[in-house]
């Protein structure tokens, strides 16, 4: 029996998150695995019921769970609030709290969604399976000091960026443990020919890499990761990297797939349960209207199997599952093609469990 804490949130969360529930109890059914779901709320909906983002005692209940399933937070009704209290603290507390310190977010491109990429059908000839494994708790968003202040009558502004050496090598382990699991390679982005943080990420993950002797550690610099990202995305397996680089090229990678939709992600930590959230946010703009796209939660609920719980046959059946439906033509708006069978969220959920069934 595993406990999952369900946090659907706000806007389109409820309705991709009802998705990903479905899929739990089809597969509970199908596999005889037991599921104990606790849903609590989060962001806006908490902060409507509790005056706060996130509860103690929801808190308290993630820590005890065996893994955190997130939807979505946020949106206009709470924009008026201020900074410390919005629907985002939520996701923010819940990171800081249960110390998760690696994002992972794959972008694959499933072969039939190539035409809602941007990028040619002849760049994606070879396909695309990045993993971006992200740094969450270091760097400038985090260093002090920071701050705008006045020297000699003008405004300065400076942010500090700072990694322990131990901030490094734990998240460069996960790195190298999944690059194992995938095609063996992993390519640490930096900016090691400016950056003093950078050169210390190459010496640790190098002596890292020394744990593992069958894996290919190479290096490339941050501006032409971007580069290679849109002329050459093929060429990557797993990408390690900091803080700052890992958001934006996360978001590259999104792009490249076609649709932020379907991108799921995990945050991992040393002990304790992992987060799964996709990657987009609370969408008010299509909220209410059942148009979500639940791919990204539902893969989000494929990693958790996989992650948390090492039933890494019943998680590649799910994304199995979903290659299938898209590769059929069943589309929600966001991913859908001229020849589409465009379909709600909820009939999404319902063809996506309709694939595992069979
Ligand atoms: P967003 O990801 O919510 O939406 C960006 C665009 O992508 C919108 O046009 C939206 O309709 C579309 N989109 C997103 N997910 C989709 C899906 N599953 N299916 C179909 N279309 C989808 O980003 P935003 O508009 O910048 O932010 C909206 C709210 O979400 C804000 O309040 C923001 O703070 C919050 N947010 C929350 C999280 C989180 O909870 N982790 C992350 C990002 C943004």
């Amino acid at each position: 029996m595993y406990d999952v804490a369900l946090l659907p949130g706000d806007g389109i969360g409820p309705e991709v998150m009802a998705q990903a529930e479905k899929v739990l109890k089809a597969v509970s059914k199908i596999y005889n695995v037991e599921f104990n779901i606790i849903k609590m709320p989060a962001g806006g909906a908490s902060i409507d019921e509790c005056g706060v983002p996130l509860t103690e005692e929801v808190l308290e209940s993630c820590r005890k769970s065996d893994a955190v399933l997130f939807g979505a937070v946020g949106g206009p009704k709470w924009d008026h609030l201020p900074m410390e209290v919005r629907p985002e603290r939520a996701i923010l507390k819940l990171r800081k709290e249960l110390d998760l310190f690696a994002n992972l977010r794959p972008a694959f491109l499933i072969p039939a969604l190539s035409a809602k990429s941007p990028l040619k059908g002849e760049i994606l000839e070879k396909g695309v399976d990045i993993l971006v494994v992200r740094e969450l708790t270091g760097g400038l968003y985090f260093g002090e000091p920071k701050g705008i202040e006045v020297r000699d009558g003008e405004r300065v502004a400076r942010d500090t960026l700072l990694y322990t050496e131990e901030q490094i090598r734990r998240v460069a382990r996960i790195g190298f443990k999944l690059a194992r699991s995938r095609r063996k390679r992993l390519c640490l982005v930096d900016k090691a020919n400016v950056l003093a943080s950078s050169r210390l990420w190459r010496e640790v993950v190098s002596e890292v890499a020394e744990e593992f002797p069958d894996l290919e550690l190479s290096y490339m610099y941050v501006d032409n990761c971007a580069m290679q990202l849109i002329a050459n995305p093929g060429a990557f397996d797993v990408i390690l990297t900091e803080n700052t680089f890992g958001d934006i090229l996360s978001d590259e990678a999104a792009a490249v797939i076609g649709s932020l939709g379907l991108m799921p992600s995990a945050s991992l930590g040393e002990k304790g349960p992992c987060l799964y959230e996709p990657v987009h946010g609370s969408a008010p703009d299509i909220a209410g209207k059942n148009l979500a796209n639940p791919v990204a939660m539902i893969l989000s609920a494929a990693m958790m199997l996989d992650i948390s719980f090492g039933l890494k046959e019943i998680s590649e059946k799910v994304k199995e599952a979903v290659a299938r439906a898209l590769e059929a033509g069943y589309a929600t708006p966001d991913v859908a093609l001229p020849d589409s069978k465009i379909i709600s969220c909820e009939e999404m959920g319902d063809v996506i469990i309709s694939f595992i069934e069979k």
